[in-house]
């Protein structure tokens, strides 16, 4: 779909690399308290009680530095809290996020505000991440001059070079966010996070929300200054089309477990676990002359009850009794490719 994408990543990046980030076994609970109607009645006796659920479950990863890793699932599989939690931006309720060998998972103490820093965050979509009453020039020099980068005279000469770096020209520093398009508003928002010069940069669905011809465009911004600027990535994303484009090595999570990571090249030869071959299975194809897909069947469990033994079971064409009982640990399939399955296809 994104034809006009410049280039593939190399595929050799992600055994040179050094590891710059590592999750390690990382879990979030959220509580989803009892209702005023819920508490009045477990008062007469009626058995309720705050529900837990777990939206991501002992997520282990490690991101070679300069490298693109990309998550990827269906909505509510975990990715984006995960990701927020790599950002510092949600507390591990377990587990540890460690960039350049210091925890930095939020609320560790210890942890400046320099250091975080180090890690900037691009989002789905820029017009509710952007104040809309900020001019561009403040919007991409906040924090810059907050933190004591740059001086605040400095801050039009700053700002026009970084929007210059992200494609867009510097005659529209006084401009408001409503004048310009989603993909312009895209480029403002990867400006903003570039300010503080990270090096671990998480893209939460950056070019979900535009239209193909502008994701191509945005993806080849994001190589680009994955080059120049060697940033690690963090690239979530629902769209395995999108991913292929920009990321080294993919990481495939159902509700809030790893199911699969595989080198780019490897999952797209042959996916091991029967979720990302359904995943596969959605991308649209165009064959004489139709477009048709196959969408994964069954509905997404909820993750306040999920499913026993591997949570794919009700969904998954080849289940067998045993899936339903034990949980499937990761398992090595070769080439340093992981599948949680009692059956992957290798
Ligand atoms: Fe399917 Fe069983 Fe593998 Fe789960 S463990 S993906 S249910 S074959």
């Amino acid at each position: 779909m994104l034809a006009e994408i410049d280039r593939l990543p190399d595929e050799s990046a992600v055994e040179t690399a050094t590891p710059h980030v590592v999750i390690r076994n990382a879990s979030r609970n959220f509580v989803q308290k009892i209702s005023a109607v819920e508490a009045l009645l477990s008062r007469v006796g009626m058995n309720y009680a705050d529900r837990v659920v777990q939206a991501v479950s002992d997520v282990s990863l490690e991101i070679p530095r300069g490298t693109a890793v990309g998550l990827v699932g269906e909505s509510g599989c975990g990715k984006s809290t995960l990701g927020r939690m790599a950002a510092g931006l949600l507390s591990a309720t377990h587990g540890e996020v460690i960039i350049d060998g210091e925890r930095m998972d939020a609320g560790h103490a210890g942890m400046s505000a320099r250091d975080m820093l180090r890690v900037q965050m691009v989002f789905q979509n820029p017009m509710a991440s952007l104040n809309p009453r900020q001019k561009v020039v403040d919007i991409v020099t906040e924090a810059a001059v907050y933190h004591g980068l740059i001086r605040r005279r400095d801050r039009q000469e700053f700002a026009a070079e970084l929007l210059r770096e992200v494609g867009l020209p510097p005659d529209v520093l006084n401009r408001l966010p409503h004048q310009f398009s989603g993909g312009q508003r895209q480029r403002i928002g990867i400006a903003r996070a570039l300010s503080v010069s990270p090096e671990f940069l998480i893209c939460d669905e950056p070019v979900a929300a535009l239209d193909v011809l502008i994701q191509a465009q945005i993806i080849n911004l994001l190589l680009e200054l994955k080059e120049r600027r060697k940033l690690t990535l963090l690239f979530i994303s629902h769209d395995l089309g999108v991913v292929r484009h920009i990321c080294d090595e993919v990481v495939v999570m159902y509700l809030g477990r790893i199911v699969e990571r595989a080198s780019t090249a490897d999952l797209f030869a042959g996916p091991a676990h029967p979720y990302t071959q359904a995943l596969f299975r959605e991308i649209p194809r165009i064959g004489s002359g139709r477009r048709s897909y196959e969408p994964i069947s069954g509905e997404i469990p909820s993750p306040l009850s999920p499913p026993s033994g591997c949570h794919f079971h009700p969904r998954c064409p080849c289940a067998i009794e045993k899936c339903s009982l034990e949980t499937p640990p990761l398992i090595p399939v070769g080439n340093g490719r992981l599948a949680r399955c009692w059956l992957p296809s290798v």
